[in-house]
């Protein structure tokens, strides 16, 4: 039973977007793949790509990976 919701909220979320949920196209970004918002166009990280970017701790995007971790 949980096996089949977790199944059926992916089928309805997967690459679409949290906050307007217009379909996400992939980007490439640095040699990494993002996901794009295809109407309002905000930008999606999935796991880990957040450090992909090559992040330098102790700037601003180091501030907010301390915040995810
Ligand atoms: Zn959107």
């Amino acid at each position: 039973m949980e096996a089949e919701e977790r199944q059926r909220l992916k089928d309805l979320h997967y690459m679409r977007c949290p906050k307007c949920g217009a379909a996400l196209v992939a980007i490439a970004y640095r040699g990494i793949e993002l996901d794009k918002c295809s109407s309002c166009q905000g930008v999606w990280l999935d796991c880990g790509e957040l450090e992909q970017l090559g992040v330098a701790e102790g700037g601003l995007l180091g501030g907010l990976l301390k915040i995810f971790r």
